[in-house]
């Protein structure tokens, strides 16, 4: 007998941020009809886990900012043990795999480990959910740049960001992750020079049929939040190009 079984690539698979329409292709066909075994996060709403095949194994990774069902090193192992069973593993990710997605750190991981992977690209939170409000993340004259930064930080630090750099009137910034830092990180922006008046929204389960948003600025964004009482999923959009947030999400 040989000692190792042969091991299939594992397919990291983003799976856009909630409206199970906006799955890709490839991502709908690897879920149908190509995974044995599904690795998936909480932020997979249970639309598209429907789409997953009876006979196909699924083991939730969980995964909050504060409550991990698995750690990610027990997620890696998990990926690792079932590849080496010889299935193939589909690792399905919230939104985009590589951004904010701790994705890299999976290929990594299983490439020291001899095992191949192989991402396919999902449409992340900033993209999926500014379009639907329809808020350009640039603009002619309005944004030239985005940037894409997390409000989380390990065991509660404070967010250390480059707030100068971020408080560019020219820049739309969306915040990952932003909901509990959020007072801290409005105050850092204003105190580096951003209008208070700077349009700003928060959503809440962005493209699902719960979603939530709250369109504001920036120095009423911390209040707005605290009263409509938003949970995660939120993402925060800051900047001029949100004041063209279409009307029906404007009140
Ligand atoms: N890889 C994911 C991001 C994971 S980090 C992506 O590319 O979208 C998790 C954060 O993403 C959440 O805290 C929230 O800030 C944001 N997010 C993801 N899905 C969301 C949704 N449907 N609505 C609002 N925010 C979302």
């Amino acid at each position: 007998m040989s000692g190792s079984a042969s091991t299939e690539i594992v397919h990291i698979v983003g799976a856009g941020p909630g409206d199970p329409e906006l799955l890709t292709i490839k991502a709908h066909r690897l879920i149908t009809h190509w995974a044995q075994v599904v690795v998936y996060d909480r932020l997979i709403p249970k639309e598209i886990i429907e789409l997953i095949p009876e006979n196909v194994e699924c083991i939730y990774a969980g995964k909050s900012c504060r409550q991990h069902v698995m750690t990610q090193d027990e997620i890696n192992e998990t990926l690792l043990e079932q590849a080496r069973l010889g299935k193939k593993v589909l690792r399905l990710k919230g939104g985009d795999p590589f951004v904010f997605g701790r994705g890299g750190e999976e290929v990594e991981y299983l490439a020291k480990h001899g095992v191949e992977s192989e991402v396919t690209g999902g449409i992340s939170a900033a993209s999926g959910i500014s379009s639907l409000l329809g808020v350009p993340l640039t603009h002619r004259g309005m944004a030239t740049s985005v940037r894409f930064i997390t409000g989380h930080q390990q065991k509660g630090e404070a967010v250390e960001l480059d707030w100068r750099g971020l408080a560019d009137p020219q820049t739309t910034l969306v915040v990952y992750m932003g909901l509990s830092n959020i007072r801290n990180i409005c105050n850092n922006l204003i105190c580096a020079g951003l209008a208070e008046d700077t349009p700003a929204v928060a959503v809440e389960n962005g493209t699902m049929e719960s979603q939530i948003v709250c369109f504001t600025n920036l120095a009423s964004l911390p209040e707005v939040i605290a009263e409509r009482g938003l949970n995660p999923p939120t993402i925060v959009i800051i900047g001029k190009v949100v004041s063209l947030i279409n009307d029906k999400y404007a009140n």
